[in-house]
């Protein structure tokens, strides 16, 4: 069954991206959501951007990046040289300027402050949470800490519910006040947030599609709040993937855990094909299938007028 997408949801002059953090190899899960990113960007022409969220500058590694570029290109994503699928390709470290100036801007309004807690000390201070995710309870809010280099930065929050549209799911609501409370936007080792980078970067970028695993859903609300803030007059539309689950753990692939990594793939010289065809089929799209070549990755897609 193909994906759906209803026309009049769909923003003009469509860019949407793939984003992966060079802390790992790729694996079969990231094929799969880059079959989602340029299945949809074929289906409505909209252009991609490949970029590498190196934000974390403890685990991001610069050979992460050259394998993943090698990887995609084996796969087809990618042409050398001429990038086929219109791709502008770069790195969140070249783009410090970007995040000191959405800082700024956040500063100048009154809405940033300084926070000196841990993870632990959030925990501790909100024992009766039982969400999986940390809520920040605004501890540091009104201590008017001057801002260090080992301290975090807050972004303050309101208590307002974000609406937002899914592609696949509809419309949405979510309440980040009440889902993590006011979002970190550079750690204590002097690292700009996921959240953060993220958002800057799409906003510069102009990405008006957000196609990203299941996995990121609940950062919708937040990230939208975040934009607001930043005076963004376009929201995104987002579209959510479902996961491909390792069938032994029933937890989702990631590079920490021993998922077979695409480069072993490639060591193994299984054909580019042969792999496409294997997330596809893992993430659902299709039935098993023996090949699926780059050119076929849209089929996955339909607009309805
Ligand atoms: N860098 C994020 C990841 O690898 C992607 C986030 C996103 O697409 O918004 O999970």
């Amino acid at each position: 069954m193909p994906i759906v997408i209803d026309k009049d949801m769909l923003p003009k002059n469509p860019v949407t991206r793939f984003a992966p953090s060079p802390t790992g190899c790729l694996h079969l899960g990231h094929v799969a959501s880059a079959i989602f990113v340029w299945g949809v960007a074929k289906v409505l022409g909209a252009k991609v951007i490949l970029r590498f969220e190196d934000h974390d500058r403890q685990r991001s590694k610069k050979h992460f990046i050259s394998n993943i570029l090698h990887e995609l290109e084996y796969l087809g994503f990618i042409c050398k040289g001429d990038f086929g699928w219109d791709c502008l390709v770069y790195n969140q470290s070249e783009n410090e300027g970007r995040y000191e100036k959405a800082l700024d801007w956040l500063r100048s309004k009154g809405l940033t402050y300084a926070c000196s807690c841990s993870r632990k000390d959030i925990n501790n201070q909100n024992p009766s949470n039982d969400s999986v995710e940390l809520l920040y309870l605004g501890t540091c809010r009104n201590k008017h800490l001057a801002e260090s280099d080992n301290l975090g930065l807050r972004v303050l929050f309101d208590g307002n519910d974000e609406q937002f549209i899914d592609l696949i799911k509809g419309v949405e609501v979510q309440n980040p006040g009440r889902q993590c409370g006011d979002l970190l936007i550079k750690d204590r080792r002097g690292n700009w947030t996921y959240h953060f980078s993220n958002v800057v970067d799409d906003l510069y970028d102009l990405v008006n599609i957000v196609v990203r695993g299941e996995d990121l859903f609940d950062s919708c609300g937040r990230q939208i709040k975040l934009m607001k803030l930043l005076s963004a007059n376009k929201l995104p539309v987002y579209l959510h993937h479902p996961l491909i689950l390792d069938n032994s753990q029933k937890e989702k692939l990631s590079k920490k855990r021993r998922s077979l990594s695409i480069s072993q793939l490639i060591d193994q010289k299984v054909p580019p094909q042969a792999i496409l065809a294997e997330a596809a089929f893992q993430i659902g799209l299709c039935e098993k299938i023996e090949r699926l070549s780059i050119e076929e990755v849209e089929r996955f897609f339909v607009v309805k007028e």
